[in-house]
């Protein structure tokens, strides 16, 4: 079987032809009408299937030509055709004389089924039966007209249609095109803020992937790793061919943890461009909305910053270091001064009771007077240099704050009352209970006073005492008013700090050593108290103290210990030993002690020892440094070893004062501590209490 397909469309009839060809039929292929009649004419096909719309012969004017023909009108015609919008269409197409009329696209079972159906129908058909449309010539080209009108009106408006959608498809594109453009000029843009912005960074910067494959990093970074290891970096490089053995290793787990998702802080040491460099380095990991896809890192040049941190270490060390010196000197010095001291003031004393003339007394008295300041500032020192090696010793014990301020106060009286000013005593609280160190603490307010008097020349000491709440803790005050001097604003700090007074130099007007407000500070912070002054030049000043207490035993009353009163033993009671190399301390101690025990004295350890044998002490004043051979401690030992002396008291006379060395010596063989210089009822007390 023949079938004759016309299209203008080369698809079309390419499918049709594969689509028939499959099916065991024959094929011929027209592109019009006027073609496909031509065609026809030389070789009558069996089927002829057209499509409407057509250059040079349209569809429907083939099916009229071919009905028309006397040979070509008993073919059967199918119109297959897209272009379908109106069921007049079909109608006037069947009109014509096709025999089907088709709507692509169409099911290839169906159409070929209607193909089979059509050639078999018709071969049942007779010539006659087929009939050339009776229709009026007019009629059928006015229809015909319309149709084909309304059939070209489709396709424009379809054409239109599609170009519409087609330019608006273009204008997306373009947009798409244009916004690509830009967001790659941002890129770029960005690309070079951020090339200039690290390049001029003389931090080293680098970044990576999770692979450990570069990302970005800078000049400096690639001249770094150019110079340390001799490799040009470059973009997507392994990161870690830079490194070998253990510094691979090392890498290799800072960059892992980095990627791990943590944040890491090191410090490296390199030696880079002859000079050894500090590197501080962060890794950051670098984290998006897959997660961490890599890590960036920064390295800090802190070389500088190292160098002085150990510039300053050092240099603290040193200052440690001569701060150590000056301990250690202060307390050999004040030991040096202490023991000719004890001497002076002794004899002195002495002399007191043996001299008739009030000149001489005069005389002696200012002797006594500049030995006592010598004294007190060795003491000061002493306390200092305690205080500074961090020494000081505090034994806190429960005291009563109004009684061991007014305690302390009467001592002022007689100092208060040459310079005609008057001394009062405030005490806005009863009963004031915290937990000080007595010596300590008596210590500070003697100094206060002092001063105060010192810097009054008229008017009046006033020191008070109270409670007060400071955040919620209760804390007692001590201030020592006076109307004095004053200090302005400008000295009102650095009186404290050491050796320094608000006069000071070639004209200033008070002796002193500028330790005492020093001294007092530190020990009213080695007991968690403040002290600050408020002052006004020529006005006076205000010293205040202060000390947390505990609330609870605030509540109850405590009785104040009294003083004890010394009991002196008859001499024929007791025999002392003293051991002492100085000459001079020996017979000042024989002068102190002849009105009240049997004295006897040795200048070493030998000759002591000796003598401890043949008599029967019932006390020994040990002096520590003997000079040569045997030193007070071994003496001691030595006379504890024996059984008539194990436990006759041993009194260690000494001017080693610094923290600890009474602990040492009680320690090591004595069993009581005197600190030189002291005076005869110091000595007197401390016997009589040894030998109860
Ligand atoms: P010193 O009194 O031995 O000089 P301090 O450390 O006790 O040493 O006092 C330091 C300085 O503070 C004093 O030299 C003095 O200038 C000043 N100062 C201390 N107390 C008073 C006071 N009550 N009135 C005026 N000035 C004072």
């Amino acid at each position: 079987m023949n079938i004759l397909i016309v299209d203008d469309k080369i698809e079309n009839l390419y499918l049709l032809e594969s689509l028939l060809n499959g099916s065991g039929y024959k094929t011929i292929i027209a592109n019009n009408g006027a073609e496909a009649l031509g065609f026809a004419h030389k070789n009558k096909p069996d089927l002829i299937i057209s499509d409407i719309l057509m250059p040079v012969m349209d569809g429907y004017t083939l099916c009229r030509e071919c009905k028309k023909d006397e040979i070509l009108n008993e073919i059967p015609f199918i119109f297959y055709t897209a272009t379908y919008t109106d069921p007049k269409d079909e109608e006037f197409a069947l009109n014509l004389g096709a025999d089907k009329f088709l709507l692509k696209p169409i099911d290839p079972d169906y159409f070929l089924e209607v193909i089979s159906i059509t050639l078999n129908e018709s071969q049942k058909k007779t010539i006659n039966s087929i009939n050339v449309p009776e229709l009026a010539e007019t009629v059928i080209l006015k229809e015909y007209n319309e149709t084909l009108i309304r059939k070209l009106e489709d396709k424009m408006t379809q054409s239109e249609l599609s170009e519409k959608e087609l330019k608006i498809k273009n204008n997306a594109l373009q947009k798409e095109i244009e916004e690509r453009k830009r967001a790659e000029k941002t890129i770029r843009e960005y690309s070079a803020n951020l090339n200039s912005l690290i390049n001029t960074r003389n931090e080293l910067i680098w970044s990576i992937d999770s692979e450990f494959h570069f990302i970005i990093f800078n000049k400096f970074y690639q001249e770094f790793c150019e110079e340390l290891y001799n490799i040009k970096i470059e973009h997507t490089m392994d990161a870690l061919l830079l490194f070998k053995d253990e510094e691979l290793t090392f890498w290799k787990t800072k960059y892992s943890m980095a990627i791990s998702g943590q944040k890491i802080k090191f410090e490296l040491k390199v030696l880079f461009r002859n000079l050894l460099h500090y590197f501080e380095v962060f890794l950051n990991p670098i984290i998006s909305d897959e997660g961490v896809t890599g890590l960036s890192a920064i390295s800090v040049d802190i070389t500088e910053r190292k160098q002085a941190v150990m510039e300053l270490r050092a240099a603290k060390e040193k200052a440690e270091e001569m701060n150590r010196l000056k301990t250690s000197f202060l307390a050999n010095m004040s030991h040096e001064l202490r023991t000719p001291l004890l001497g002076i003031l002794g004899y002195a004393e002495i002399l007191t009771e043996e001299l008739a003339s009030a000149t001489h007394l005069n005389m002696l008295n200012n002797i006594v007077a500049s030995g006592k300041r010598l004294s007190e500032t060795l003491q000061l020192i002493l306390d200092l240099a305690n205080a500074e090696s961090n020494k000081l010793k505090v034994v806190e014990n429960s005291i009563e704050v109004n009684q061991t301020v007014k305690n302390t106060l009467e001592f002022f009286y007689s100092k208060a009352n040459k310079k005609q000013l008057f001394l009062e005593y405030q005490m806005n609280d009863e009963n004031i209970l915290a937990k000080l160190d007595d010596r300590l603490f008596t210590r500070i307010i003697s100094n206060l006073i002092d001063n105060a008097i010192k810097y009054t020349n008229k008017g009046k000491i006033t020191v008070q005492t109270g409670k007060e709440i400071i955040n919620e803790s209760l804390w007692v005050f001590i201030k020592v008013i006076d109307t004095g001097i004053g200090i302005d604003q400008k000295h009102q700090k650095m009186i404290f700090d050491e050796f320094r007074q608000a006069s000071e130099g070639w004209g200033r007007s008070f002796e002193g050593s500028g330790l005492g407000l020093t001294i007092s500070k530190k020990m009213t912070e080695v007991m968690n108290g403040t002290i600050s002054v408020e002052s006004e030049i020529n006005k006076g000043s205000i010293f205040t103290i202060k000390f947390p207490i505990d609330l609870e035993n605030n509540y109850h009353v405590k009785n104040v210990a009294t003083n004890e009163i010394i009991k002196i033993k008859n001499k024929e009671t007791f025999s002392v030993l003293y051991v002492e190399d100085e000459e001079i301390n020996r017979n000042l101690i024989r002068l102190y002690l002849k009105n009240f025990y049997l004295v006897d004295t040795a200048a070493n350890g030998k000759d002591a020892l000796k003598m401890v044998k043949e008599n029967n002490y019932d006390l020994f004043l040990m002096d520590i440094n003997l000079g040569k051979d045997m030193n007070g401690l071994q003496v001691a030992q030595e006379i504890k070893k024996m059984e008539n002396y194990k436990t006759t008291p041993i009194i260690a006379v000494t001017a080693y004062t610094m923290a600890g060395d009474k602990e040492s010596f009680l320690e090591n063989g004595c069993s009581h501590y005197l600190a030189k210089p002291f005076n005869k009822d110091d000595l007197l007390k401390l016997i009589s209490n040894a030998l109860k």
